[in-house]
């Protein structure tokens, strides 16, 4: 051990880190190894928005990836990791045009052409901050196969999709009634809508009917809508509506004319049993016009302003619109009722504005052709859902599914292979046109919409190995082998990736599909800007380094359970790896001038070396198990354990004795050296995948011109390693120990008061510790230890099973037989009153068996007990 390379004195996490991720870099640790065609573990990235940058959400998600990427790695798979960010299209054209609002620029003043060019400036700001802080967490992704959504390779893949998808017919131009954000003035799919209960009016409202005294009733929560009314309607043999029949309404304050039509769609159990037909602005009034030939009128616009049809309305704002009609209304005594109304109302998810139905012509998915064999893949567990319970909500999702309305009216995004001609054909290609396909026409104009963002998504496990292309990396790393997503986007996103998987490559693009939950604060709120209470991660990675970050997270993540994230946590993960460090320290400082070799060769182990290689196996053994079942939580925790309690507290305090020469041979100490250092390297390597970087500092340190740590095997699980005997005996020789210890604190004696230590010389666990006797001697500061029956005066015990006798060294402690007389007289008393109970025969019939049997084996054990103490049996 050269000692210019040791470890500083102090664990400081922003010393090494940095410097890390250099050393990872530079050797091209994270691009995959081995030759094609060997086993690999291929995983792309939830690519994060260009809106910002990465969240606590962010950290968790792929802090879970890397672990299994480093584990898989390790294992000596050929492994990728590919990284990439999203261009995110109404979520980043959003945060853009509120960023030049702030120097009060509009995107429509500075056009379409400008206003991108901005959009991708701020995309490579956004893009460098989120690779930086991926880098920062550790992430051990291939920086060389970095994508965005909005490449060049992945945009050809788009417009591939879109066309094949339109021959096939799957893909359609149409006019519905369509979720409209007037804020975004945008078309948004029902996914993006966020429907909030809201207390709300029902208005009863009278409209005249020529030839008809009694006139109709109409009940709507929207009211300013009934500007763009063009019917009434009535169910088919309703008695109280068949004198309407075939007659017309007259539409209040406008005058239109409204023919009243029979239809189906009619509830003859609600309200009046008359309805407003307004095709425009609602979709099933829509599909009403359709059957009936009726026309739509729009009143209101785009912007949420009431158009030049809403006659003396127009010009105002929706809601303006509907006090203002309100009033007239009322004013003509045609308000017949108002009651309170509690119902769901449409929010923009990105601007929270109230969604208005709208009728636009736009581009459409039609889903459900694609829909039943990625139904399919999941009930064959061609891809299979972790946690499970998850697969119930994608059935349910995937079975009622609709229409997928995929053209925005936004600029940032893939633009819509879609070209018309003067006569309004439309052209639809791979490649832009020159000509019109129907007419042969030139001056074609592309249409001015872009796709929704997550039609980009759908293609990434593919697109990003370069798809359509048959690439080597298409071959290689296709199908990937596991997703890690939040639930949250199971449908956005997950679901969508399995048909596009299936339709386009007819492989699941995963076959795994592991769901987590949401980071939440320590009292399991939802973090948020307005409760003040979100955590960034750059600025805890700051605080108590990014292993800890990770570690915390790692733990805590219970399947099916959202996590709850306490700084207390955090600290306490720092605090585990200041142990490690010290541990390391420690592990150096007695290893200098030992000559490293495979101590298992020597075949001269102790108990102690034999009982950590034990537990370390055990402990790798463990960790693939719950690793290949997604329970990081339960493989941080077994690796915690083993550290701090098994390697720290046990067996690096019980080793210190030999180390120093206060008890075994010079041969003894140097094998017990080289398993320190092996335990140490194990440990270190299966720390790696949750704590990347400290484990590298110190592999780099202790293990002098060995390759990266990242780069590693992993333990391998030797079952010749696993010792239970071993394990035992330690465990025992610790507890008796811990009996001498408090043997002195409860005479009050100081912590170096010589005892004489007797163990029952019939124990069977005679010859173990008789092995360990030194470590006890020395550790347990005793003046004796012996195999021999306790004297008359000695304090008496058992420990694990094991019949002990205590005395101070050269002393008769009249203190001790009081308190020996004293336990055994409350043994006696004890002893009698349950044994009392026990011949109750009232009390043996009402007991449950199990309880009977319980006090049972306590009588025994504390007949055992007196007997130890040298009290008569009974
Ligand atoms: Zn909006
Ligand atoms: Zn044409």
């Amino acid at each position: 051990m050269p000692s210019s390379n040791v470890l500083a004195k102090t664990f400081e996490p922003s010393a090494f880190e940095l410097r890390q991720i250099q050393r990872w870099d530079d050797a091209g640790a994270f691009q995959p190894r081995g030759p094609r065609g060997a086993p690999r573990f291929s995983i792309v990235i939830a690519p994060p928005n260009v809106t910002g940058k990465i969240h606590i959400g962010h950290a968790l998600e792929n802090a879970l990836v890397d672990v299994l990427v480093r584990w898989k790695r390790m294992k000596g798979f050929r492994t990728v990791w590919v990284p990439g960010t999203d261009h995110a299209g109404i979520a980043t054209q959003m945060v853009v045009e509120r960023a030049l609002a702030k120097d009060g620029i509009d995107r429509r003043t500075i056009g379409r052409e400008e206003f991108l060019r901005r959009v991708w400036a701020w995309k490579e700001d956004s893009k460098q901050a989120i690779i930086t802080q991926l880098k920062r967490l550790g992430c051990s992704l291939d920086w060389s196969r970095e994508r965005f959504t909005l490449d060049e390779g992945l945009s050809r893949a788009v417009r591939k999709v879109f066309v094949d998808l339109y021959r096939e017919n799957l893909i359609y131009r149409g006019t519905y009634v369509v979720n409209w954000c007037p804020r975004c003035e945008t078309a948004v799919s029902d996914l993006e809508v966020n429907h909030v209960e809201t207390a709300g009016k029902l208005y009863f409202i009278k409209y005249d009917v020529e030839g008809d005294q009694v006139g109709a009733i109409v009940a709507t929560t929207r009211p300013e809508t009934m500007l763009g009314d063009t019917a009434l309607a009535i169910a088919r043999e309703d008695a109280r509506t068949r004198r309407l029949s075939g007659r017309t309404a007259v539409l209040p304050l406008i005058g239109r004319r409204l023919p009243i039509i029979e239809d189906d769609f009619v509830d003859k159990e609600f309200g009046s049993g008359i309805v407003k037909i307004t095709p425009a602005h609602d979709p099933n009034d829509y599909e009403v016009a359709r059957r009936h030939g009726l026309p739509a009128v729009t009143v209101i616009g785009n912007d949420g302003k009431m158009t030049s049809e809403a006659g003396p309305f127009s010009g105002m704002d929706r809601f303006e619109a509907r006090a203002r009609l309100l009033e007239r209304l009322a004013a003509e005594n045609r308000i017949v009722d108002v009651q309170e109304h509690q119902h769901a109302v449409g929010h923009c998810q990105r601007c929270d504005t109230v969604i208005e139905p709208y009728l636009s012509s736009q581009w459409f998915v039609r889903v459900e052709p694609i829909a039943g064999p990625a139904v399919a893949a999941v009930e064959k567990a061609r891809v299979r859902f972790v946690p499970q319970m998850w697969e119930k909500t994608y059935f349910e999702w995937m079975r009622n599914i609709h229409d997928w309305c995929i053209s925005r009216q936004l600029w940032w995004g893939h633009r819509i292979p879609a070209f018309y001609c003067d006569d309004g054909h439309v052209t639809v290609a791979e490649r832009d046109p020159d000509v019109c396909a129907t007419c042969g026409s030139g001056g074609l104009r592309q249409d001015p919409d872009v796709l929704d963002t997550w039609f980009s998504s759908q293609l990434w496990p593919f697109s990003v190995f370069g798809w359509p292309d048959r690439t080597e990396d298409l071959e290689d790393f296709y199908p990937t082998d596991v997703l890690v997503s939040g639930f949250d986007i199971l449908f956005f996103w997950d679901a969508r990736m399995i048909m596009a998987g299936l339709k386009f490559t007819g492989a699941p693009p995963f076959s795994i599909l592991h769901l987590h939950g949401l980071v939440r604060d320590e009292k399991g709120e939802k973090m948020s800007k307005t409760r003040g209470n979100v955590i960034d991660p750059l600025d805890v990675i700051e605080e108590f380094g990014a292993d800890a970050v990770r570690f915390t997270l790692v733990s805590l993540a219970s399947p099916g359970r959202d996590i709850p994230l306490a700084r207390g946590r955090l600290a306490g993960s720092k605090a585990f790896f200041t142990k490690l460090w010290n541990a390391a320290r420690f592990v150096v400082s007695h290893s200098e001038g030992s000559d490293p070799g495979d101590p298992a060769s020597r075949g001269d182990l102790s108990l102690l070396d034999r009982a950590i290689l034990s537990r370390i196996h055990r402990t790798i053994e463990l960790v693939d198990r719950q690793l290949e079942e997604f329970r990081f939580d339960l493989a941080a925790a077994a690796i915690y354990e083993l550290l701090w309690k098994d390697f720290c507290d046990r067996h690096l305090e019980m080793v210190k004795p030999i180390l120093t020469g206060r008890a075994g041979t010079d041969r003894q100490r140097a094998v017990t050296r080289a398993v320190l250092r092996e335990a140490l390297g194990k440990i270190l390597a299966l720390l790696h995948p949750f704590a990347p970087f400290v484990t590298e500092e110190i592999w780099q340190t202790v293990a002098e011109g060995a390759d990266l740590l990242a780069v590693s095997r992993f333990p391998r699980f030797d079952p010749g390693r696993i010792d239970n005997p071993a394990v035992d005996a330690v465990d025992h020789a610790a507890e008796i120990l811990t009996r001498v210890r408090n043997f002195r604190t409860e005479r009050s004696a100081g912590p170096t008061e010589p005892v004489e230590l007797r163990i029952d010389p019939a124990t069977p666990a005679r010859g173990c510790l008789e092995e360990l006797a030194p470590i006890l001697a020395s550790l347990g500061r005793l003046a004796s230890v012996g195999f021999e029956v306790a004297h008359r005066d000695d304090f008496r015990d058992i420990v694990a099973g094991v019949p002990l006798a205590m005395k101070f060294a050269g002393k008769e402690s009249s203190a001790d037989k009081v308190r020996v007389h004293r336990e055994l007289s409350r043994l006696d008393e004890d002893i009698r009153a349950l044994g009392a109970r026990l011949s109750d025969p009232q009390y043996l019939e009402k007991a449950p068996a199990r309880v009977v049997e319980k006090s049972r084996q306590r009588l025994v054990e504390m007949e055992k007990r007196r007997a130890a103490l040298g009290g008569d049996s009974a």
